[in-house]
This record gives C-alpha cells, structure tokens and sequence, in this order.
C-alpha cells in the first residue's frame, strides 16, 4: 500500500506525492518519521477509489451523513451498498470512507466533491486520510480484501458523468441519444441478445432483455440476478456484461460499436476541414485530417470475416460520418447543421436541489472588498455572463491592488463555476492575447489577464480595446491548423498592481476600475475559509442561482458603470500632458505677467504659457510656439473649453490667451480632471526673466 505522511491538519507533509517514483520513498517515510496521520492514495497508485460521505457541518441532521432527499447514510446502510466485507473507515467527523477496487468500469472517474450534498469521490491523483490515523476507526472489512463498486454506487456516478453531454445542444450519439441507443440495440442484437430496451435514465447503460434470467449469449452460463450493461473500457472499446460476477465481458468491436464510440466524441466540419475532438471536461481539439489519422491509429475494429482493420481510414470514406456545414459558439439556439463549440458552464451540472443548502456570503465579501463596496455593477456583469451567455459583455472589469488581497481567489471562483474550457485565464498577455498564434478569446466566455502590465496593454491599445467590444470577426489562426472564425462572445477581467494598466481616453466607454480594499490582505484564517467554501457544490450552485436570478434588463452597461476615484486617476493619468499641466498651472502654480480685469481674466502672451509648458513637460524635446499653439486649440476643441474659460485671441503684438482662473477651475472640476478642493492657493507675479518682458 503506497501512503504519504500527513500533517494534523491533514494537508501532505511531501510535495510530488502523485508521482510514481517517490512512492516508495514516501510510504517509508510516513511509517518511520513519527507521524500519526498518514494518506492512502487512491488511483492508480494503491487500485482503489474510495467513497468518502461528508457529515452535515450544521442544521438539524449536524454530524450525519445525509443527502438532500433526507436519506441516513450509516454502517448499516453503508454495509447494505457495499456488501458485508466492504473495508469502510470512520472518520474524525463521523462520516464515512467506503473504499472499492478501481476496475475498468470506474479508472476513468475524476476527484469530485460534494455530490448530492454528501458524497465525495477519491479516484486518480487523490489520497484520503488512513484507517490507522488518530480519530480514525476501521469499522468493517480489510484493507488487503477490497471488494468491487457496486452497482449502484457506479450508476449513480457513472449517470451523472455523463449527464452533461445529454444536455449539450450537439446530440451526442450514445446512451442518452435516442439514435445512438438504436445503433446499441442493433449492435447487441447481434450478439445474440432480443427485446433490447434501455429504460433507465438514472443508470443508462443498463438494460433489459428476454435473456434476463435465461442462458447468457456471451458465457453461455444462466444469470438471475439483475441485468445485462455496456460499459467503455480503454479508447475504443465498448463491453457488454452481466452483473453477475460469474459472467465473462465481451467486447463490441464491430465497426458500427466503434464508430459509436468514436463519433460521441468526433466529426467533420465540412467548410474548413476541420475535425473537432472531443473528450471529458475539455476544450475540444481542433484536428487536421493527418492529425487526426495518426491520433486514432491504435483503434481497430473487427469485420465480417473477423479481421482485425484499421478503424480511421474506413471512417474517413464512409458517407454516413457525423459532420456539420461549420463551427460556430452559440449558447443559445444553435442551428441544427452548426456544430456547437459551446459546451455550458461547469456549475449547472449541479443539482439545483444542492443550490437551496449553499450560501454565498463569503463570495460578497470578498467582492465587497475587492470593489471597494461599489459591488452593483460588477455583479450585474457576472450575471450577464451567466444568465446571458449568449451576449458578449462590452466592457471591462479592472481590479488594481496590490497583492494578497484577494483577486485570483475571486477569479479562481469564476473558473470553478464557468468550468475549464469556457474560462481562460494567464499571465502572459503579450503570446496569449495579443501573440501570433494567440488563443483566449478562442471558445471563451471570461478573459481574466492577471498581472496585466500598461507597456503590452498600451501597444496593443486597438486590438484589445476590439478584442473587448467586438464580437464578430475574431480570426483563430492556431499552429499547424487550418484558420476559422468565430464569434466572440467572453467578457474580459484584468488584475494589476500598476496604476495605470491600461490607456483610458477621455472618451472611453469600455472600462471599469476598482481600487481593491486590502481588508483581507493576506489573511490566511479568510482565505482557508473562502476555499473550503468554493469547494463545497452547493455553495457554487447558490452562487450560481443567485447570479442567475438577478435582474439585468435596466443595466445601461456604459452609463452605469462606477467613476470610481481609481478609475478617474487612470484616466487622468492617461490625459495629454497639455491638459495635465493646464491642471498644474490652474491649480498648483499659477503665476501671472500682468493684473486680471474685473471678472478676473488674465491675459498672456503665448509665448509665455508656451515656455511654461515647456519647463513642465521636460520628456518633450521641442516646443515651438506652432506646436503649442496646436497642442491649445485641439484641447480646447476635444474638450470643448467654454470661451469665458479659455480663448485664443490676437493683438497687434501677436498671439494672446484669455484666461479667467476661477472658471478653469470650476470647469476643471466639473470635468474630474483635478481633485483638487477648497481654496485655490493664492495667485503670484511671476519673476522669471522673461525675453519679452518689453512686450508685455
Ligand atoms: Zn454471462
């Protein structure tokens, strides 16, 4: 048995403990280094997978294991499931460790928590607390003599793995699909099996026949128990078996089988050549037709004659493939001959039973904190993105903070609930947003770019600020693939701890800032916390609904958006030196030639303001008095500067600016573009030797 020594608080005190080679290593380790707490891993590793049933944390029925419909999981009951010599663990909370072989049926089942409420599974790349570990009590079986996944633990689990592809708009062609149960009852009915008939949604590789009860057509032996079902073993293969244990598999190998199989998860896209892939919780990958062969070269099938051929040169002639016209991502209402890139998010695979017990408090906080209690808008812009799927959100969210406050926590909850294929995410935006061969906005519905940095966000000003807004004409160019295009449709998230990470005009109607509030900065009690919650599925289905359930139909997504003081310092950062120093001068460092008239209007010769601006904006290498002049009359046109604020006239002695302080000011302000307040410091006569002194 290969286990790891663990800490008390049952965290692994080693790290690479999924890799074969330090098996051994660790398995001594934690039998002669002193710790009480040891890890079985499950997987590959020891063969087994392991039931752990999570008690009640409060409420009525707190410290039993319960599941949503009010059913008592206990030894008893445990023992009725799994047998009298199941090996079952009792753990420090009162829940329990069922512990199983890892056969063929179950090797391809992944780590999942929180099922119906209760249930988590421990399989491949897992490991759970050991039977020997203080507060830990073996109360049935032996370790050495583990017994097989029942049948009705694999229905309830292997149902709900395959859930999802019933929901997804392509109609996939197995079990669920009412073709692909027809090509099933054709292909056993071959075997000798009659009356076929697949009635059980909940368990929906089970099935019924006139030889339940009668000579078995693949061992020739009499079965009185149960019923016949297919299963999946390595790629390619499809079995077909009693339960009974005495019953020998037999594997579906015609070609019809393995097409079965194959296209559930393959097709043709006929306009650009391209043929999708399929496989579990991913993204599909796109093949070429050479990729494609050499990927699927090891699939056989068997054919009349009993010959064992290749199975991927005979699909690629047969006339009667799954293939589509094109490709496109459609959320919703996808045509029939398009072949939907969209897959769903990973949180509506939970039962929304499990939403009602979830809570959503500590995602508010957090939120709270990261926007700086400005939480509305970037509330209705998660809803947008999970009620609306379909509508590609305009804008973007920008969180700028320093680190350890909180914002990969609050993404990471994005990516749990949206699921791994529709959610991207990097820290390299130069090759992943903006690169050659750049893929995020590829089948997506959230970018979050962290660490975003101004130098690649303002090179690449307009494709951003199109990669953000647009949602047509996104042209996927990948390595080695034919190129296509697609609808763009994912939202965009940034987190930075620069100040001004992105150029935000005065025009700009794509972005929202938070400064984030470092009120759990580095709080490591919150965050534990926070991730226990995020791993619990009924909380993230309450999130989910919550989201869901909000209203959004008023949301004005560019007038509404917050002007917060982070935003207006980003913006104001990115304003024309001109303007900036007009601030300066106006707020900071006025210095006047001559006395102001009665309504307080200062007049200046250009030539003046012009060396002002030039000893202010030292980066700019020449300003004439041509250049300045322009630089004036364009910030006055783009902001439209009243008249009684600024004017531009001409006397006999040349170009003269009219300038009335106080005006500027109240303009300035109303404008944001100084947060400045009260007083203005009081005005000086300026006493820099000035060459046109005689002038003026
Ligand atoms: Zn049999």
């Amino acid at each position: 048995m290969n286990i790891i020594p663990l800490s008390q608080d049952k965290t692994p005190r080693v790290g690479n403990w999924r890799q074969d080679q330090y098996h051994e290593s660790h398995t001594a380790m934690a039998k002669t280094d002193g710790s009480e707490m040891y890890g079985v891993l499950t997987g590959e590793a020891n063969g087994i997978i392991v039931f752990d049933y999570d008690t009640k944390k409060e409420g009525e029925n707190v410290g039993k294991v319960v599941d949503v419909d009010g059913t008592v999981y206990d030894l008893p009951k445990l023992l009725n499931i799994y047998g009298e010599d199941a090996y079952i663990v009792k753990t420090r909370s009162g829940g329990f460790h069922a512990y199983c072989v890892l056969d063929d049926r179950v090797k391809q089942w992944r780590n999942r928590a929180g099922i119906h409420g209760y249930l988590d599974i421990r399989a491949e790349g897992g490991y759970v607390v050991g039977g020997n570990s203080p507060g830990y009590e073996v109360v049935n079986g032996d370790i050495n003599k583990l017994t097989p996944v029942p049948d009705e633990m694999y229905n309830l689990i292997h149902g709900l793995q395959r859930e999802k592809r019933r929901n997804t708009s392509r109609g996939r062609a197995m079990k669920g699909g009412e073709q692909g149960n027809k090509v099933l009852v054709n292909i056993l009915t071959n075997e000798g099996f009659s009356n076929v008939a697949f009635r059980w949604s909940t368990s929906p590789y089970n099935f019924d026949c006139d030889q339940i009860g009668g000579e078995c057509p693949l061992c020739h032996k009499t079965h009185d128990n149960n019923k016949f079902f297919v299963y999946e073993g390595n790629p390619g293969e499809l079995f077909v078996k009693n339960h009974s244990e005495r019953c020998e598999a037999k594997l579906l190998a015609s070609y019809d089988a393995v097409k079965l199989l194959f296209e559930r998860d393959v097709c043709r896209i006929n306009d650009s050549l391209i043929y999708p892939c399929e496989g579990d919780g991913e993204k599909a990958i796109l093949r070429s037709k050479k990729d494609l062969v050499e990927r699927y070269a090891e699939w056989f099938y068997k054919d009349e004659k009993d010959e064992t051929k290749s199975f991927i040169y005979q699909w690629l002639v047969d006339i009667r493939k799954r293939q589509f016209t094109h490709m496109d991502y459609i959320p919703k209402d996808c045509p029939k001959d398009v072949y939907n890139l969209w897959s769903g998010y990973a949180v509506e695979d939970i039962d929304p039973k499990l939403g009602k017990q979830g809570e959503i408090t500590p995602f508010l906080d957090l939120l709270e904190a990261l926007t700086c209690g400005e939480t509305e808008y970037a509330l209705n812009y998660l809803t947008l993105l999970f009620k609306n799927p379909e509508i590609k959100p305009r804008t973007c969210l920008i969180f700028y903070g320093s680190e350890g406050t909180g914002k990969g926590r609050f993404t990471e909850t994005l990516r749990v609930l949206m699921g791994n294929t529709v959610f991207f995410e990097t820290n390299n935006a130069a090759e992943d947003i903006f690169g050659q061969f750049a893929s995020a906005y590829d089948r997506t519905k959230l970018v979050v770019s962290n660490e975003s940095e101004s130098k690649t966000n303002f090179k690449n000003l307009s494709r951003f600020k199109s990669l953000i807004t647009d949602e047509t004409g996104l042209k996927v160019n990948r390595k080695y693939q034919n190129p296509y295009g697609i609808t763009n449709l994912a939202g965009t998230i940034i987190t930075t701890n620069e100040k001004v990470a992105v150029y935000l005009g005065q025009n700009d109607r794509r972005f929202v800032v938070y400064k984030t509030n470092p009120k759990y900065s580095n709080d490591q009690e919150f965050f534990k916390m926070y991730m226990d919650w995020l791993k619990c599925e009924s909380n993230q289905r309450a999130l989910y609904d919550f989201l869901i359930s909000r209203d959004i139909q008023r949301v004005d997504w560019v007038r509404d958006r917050p002007l917060t003081s982070a935003y207006l310092d980003m913006r104001n950062s990115c304003l024309p030196q001109i303007v900036k120093w007009l601030e300066y001068f106006v707020v900071e460092d006025f210095k006047y030639r001559s006395h102001p008239d009665r309504s307080g209007t200062y007049a200046f010769k250009s030539a003046y303001l012009r060396q002002l601006y030039a000893d202010y904006a030292t980066g700019e290498t020449r300003v004439t008095d041509a250049s300045f002049g322009r630089m004036m009359k364009k910030m006055i046109e783009e902001h439209r500067i009243p008249d009684d604020c600024l004017r531009k006239d001409r006397n006999e002695r040349g170009i003269v600016w009219f300038l009335n302080r106080e005006l500027l000011f109240r303009w300035l302000r109303v404008m944001r573009f100084t947060d400045h307040e009260g007083e203005l410091p009081a005005a000086r006569q300026s006493d820099i030797a000035f060459q046109y002194d005689a002038d003026m």
